[in-house]
């Protein structure tokens, strides 16, 4: 892991506790802040040490400093090891716990003894927990339901944690295992862009396996090694992730691939078709049963193509109709990264954003991308810098003069609106047409006539794209209370575009929903959402998102090119 992260996690466990043990908000915050500066920062801390300009990241004082030079020094925090003290390493976790708050924590602590999540379960089903002074039957059921979230989570890493994983170590293996390693490819749920990952599966062609799993379990992430044979190597790397790598030669290596992508239901009924055609498939390849013959397994597109089907891209592997699809040829063509031509949510220094318009506009020019939304908060959004009408105005103009500047590139200027608490909008109607993008989204009141205020939203003509439509973190939050059906019924009835957010622990329109929608004529967004140039990256897990969803670039509004979009935007509503 890289000192930034270790820094970031550490300050975050700080703030942690300091909550638990009820210091002022304002010290707990200051840490919180320390460790969004940390995470965020693009540069390598180290180095940035090194050469002494430690004082020249915003946000940073002279405490907080203090704190990182000591730790990259000496290795050790003595205010992280003063702040643990005392405090069992299990109550720490939960404070992950959603509904939980560090008070009520603090005093189940003191009053119950709660050490740990087992202690936390007991206390819930005993009933004792309710009987705590301010607490009751509701509140102890909403931390039932924070637990539940909890628990998955802790059983799942998602998807924005384990692909970068991944990607280091495919990229390290084919550093240090030379040409004795052929094609390698992730399996599993990782390959079929879930939006979590259960284990982390590597496949690697090679005739030399005991060498390659060596060079595996020797890699310089791995924190421990729990297996190493000669076809497969097990380890847990740095953040406590486990991989597993198979060896496999080079004549099973696609049915190997094919098998360990999954799914389950994927495979269960291809070995049904197989079946009844004399046929078996497995790991080491698709054979004729009665002449004992094997007939593929080198490439995935053998297997498939012997059952008489079209190769299957792996997002659609679920069993949801893509084999009959496959069958009959029909399957459709997926949206691709290279489909995108922008992004139509990000957000600036004007709000909560780290960067400046120039340095996004940089960064998503870097992608290939010919435009970029920006939209900032609304005003109501205290918390994250919301906009004044003014500000708004003069970031209008800012965008206007730099669009004069960025050749072949164009800054659409935009709003992230608040819907607010009757469904009405946090800016004006003269203020909103302006604007060439409008996202309308709901930040607070999560348990208000969501469906309702949405829907009022939708039928104002300047909303474009309702941002985030449910609102669920897939960690830590369930979601708006929200009908999605309504939503939907309503986007394709006032032509507004639903957002994919593509951030990773939103993926907010889910793939579920994002097929239903596109089946209904509803267009899709897909935007990051960023807040930091280094966010954009992320646009992968959306179209991932996306594909699973079954869609194409005529389902993806932000597929079209420039002049199209504007024209759509202009509209789309009439
Ligand atoms: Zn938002
Ligand atoms: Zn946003």
């Amino acid at each position: 892991m890289s000192k930034n992260r270790l820094i970031a996690d550490m300050f975050e466990r700080i703030a942690d506790v300091l909550e638990f043990k009820s210091e002022l908000p304002f010290k707990v915050n200051a840490y919180r802040k320390a460790a969004r500066v940390i995470g965020d920062l693009q540069e390598d801390i180290e180095l940035v040490w090194r050469e002494g300009r430690l004082d020249s990241i915003p946000g940073i004082g002279k405490g907080m400093r203090e704190k990182i030079e000591e730790f990259l020094s000496t290795g050790r925090m003595s205010k992280y090891e003063e702040v643990m003290q005392g405090v069992p390493a299990g109550l720490l976790e939960l404070l992950k716990i959603q509904n939980l708050g560090p008070k009520t924590l603090a005093l189940a602590h003191r009053e119950l003894g709660v050490n740990n999540l087992d202690d936390l379960k007991r206390v819930i089903e005993d009933g004792s927990l309710a009987q705590l002074p301010g607490m009751g039957a509701k509140k102890v059921e909403n931390i039932r339901k924070g637990l539940e979230l909890f628990q998955t989570a802790q059983e799942r890493i998602s998807l924005g944690v384990a692909l970068p994983i991944v990607e280091e170590v495919i990229s390290l293996m084919k550093q240090r295992a030379g040409n004795q390693l052929g094609r390698i490819h992730p399996a599993g749920s990782l390959r079929r862009m879930r939006e979590t990952v259960g284990d982390i599966d590597i496949l690697a062609e090679t005739d030399q396996g005991a060498e390659v799993v060596r060079t595996f379990v020797s890699l310089p992430i791995v924190e421990r090694v729990l297996a190493a044979g000669d076809t497969k190597g097990s380890v847990i790397v740095q953040g406590g992730v486990q991989v597993d790598l198979r060896a496999v030669p080079s004549d099973s290596y696609g049915s190997a691939l094919q098998y360990f992508t999954g799914s389950k239901a994927h495979n269960v009924h291809l070995r049904d078709i197989a079946k009844r055609r004399g046929l078996k498939i497995s790991e080491y390849g698709i054979f004729d049963v009665a002449r004992d013959e094997k007939l593929g397994g080198r490439d995935e597109e053998e297997i498939y193509r012997v059952l008489g089907m079209e190769w299957i891209p792996p997002e659609l592997r679920e069993d949801r109709g893509e084999i009959e699809a496959a069958l009959e040829k029909k399957l459709p063509r997926l949206v691709d990264l290279s489909d995108l031509k922008g992004d139509l949510h990000v957000h600036t220094r004007y709000s909560d954003g780290a960067a400046t318009l120039e340095q996004m506009a940089e960064a998503a020019k870097k992608l290939g991308y010919v435009y970029l939304g920006v939209c900032d908060h609304s005003r109501t959004a205290k918390y994250a810098r919301g906009l004044e009408i003014e500000t708004l105005l003069k970031q209008l103009e800012e965008i206007e003069k730099l669009n004069r500047e960025l050749n072949g590139f164009r800054l659409l200027s935009g709003t992230e609106v608040d819907i607010l608490a009757d469904g009405s909008l946090d800016f004006p109607d003269e203020v909103l047409e302006k604007l060439d993008v409008v996202v309308a989204s709901i930040h607070s009141g999560f348990k208000q006539n969501v469906s309702e205020r949405m829907i009022r939203a939708m039928e104002n003509p300047h909303v474009d794209i309702i941002g985030h439509p449910t609102g669920r973190l897939i960690s830590k939050r369930e979601g708006y209370d929200v009908d999605v059906d309504k939503i939907l019924d309503a986007a394709a009835r006032t032509h507004t575009a639903l957002e994919i957010n593509a951030f990773y622990d939103r993926l907010d329109l889910s793939d579920l929903n994002a097929r239903r929608a596109a089946e209904k004529g509803i267009m899709l967004a897909i935007n990051t959402d960023s807040h930091h140039p280094e966010h954009l990256w992320m646009i992968r897990f959306g179209v991932g998102t996306a594909r699973r969803a079954w869609l194409g670039p005529e389902n993806v509004l932000n597929c079209l090119p420039l002049d199209q979009l504007l024209q759509w935007l202009k509209v789309h509503k009439q």
